[in-house]
C-alpha cells in the first residue's frame, strides 16, 4: 500500500521541477513592472489614436472643445483625452458642469459645423473653469 503512495508522488512531482530552471523564480519580478508599464503605454496610445481620430471627425479637442450638455446647452471647455480633474469621464461622454444651465450634466463634444451661427457665439461666450 504505501510502496503505492510512493509511486503516485514519484509520477506527479518530476516534470514541473525538472523544467523549471532556477533562474526562473529570480526574473518573475521584473515582467511584472515591464507588464504594468506596457498597460500604462497602451493606454496612452489609446487616448492618443481617439483623440487623433476625434480631429480628423472634426472635433476640436483640445483648450477650446465645443460641447453639448444633455440639456443641449452649449458651451467652450478643455477637452485633454486622458485628462480630466474637474470631470467624471465615460468614455465619449463626461459628466460635468454645465456654466450655461448651471448644473451637473452628461457633455459631449460637438463639431463646429454642426452648430447653429447662434449656437456657436453662445458656446464661444460661455467657457467653464481653465481646468481639463
Ligand atoms: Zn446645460
Amino acid at each position: 500500500m504505501s510502496a503505492m503512495r510512493n509511486d503516485e508522488d514519484a509520477v506527479t512531482t518530476p516534470p514541473g521541477a525538472v523544467t523549471t530552471p532556477p533562474g526562473g523564480t529570480a526574473e518573475s519580478s521584473a515582467p511584472r513592472g515591464r507588464r504594468r508599464r506596457r498597460l500604462l503605454f497602451v493606454t496612452v496610445l489609446v487616448e492618443v489614436l481617439g483623440t487623433v481620430i476625434a480631429r480628423r471627425a472634426g472635433y476640436a479637442l483640445g483648450l477650446g472643445t465645443l460641447v453639448r450638455c444633455n440639456s443641449r446647452h452649449v458651451f467652450t471647455t478643455i477637452w485633454i483625452p486622458g485628462v480630466s480633474v474637474k470631470a467624471l469621464r465615460v468614455g465619449w461622454w463626461r459628466v460635468q458642469w454645465c456654466p450655461v444651465g448651471r448644473h451637473w450634466t452628461v457633455v459631449r463634444p460637438v463639431r463646429e459645423a454642426d452648430l447653429s451661427e447662434i449656437e456657436l457665439r453662445s458656446a464661444r461666450s460661455h467657457r467653464d473653469l481653465r481646468l481639463p
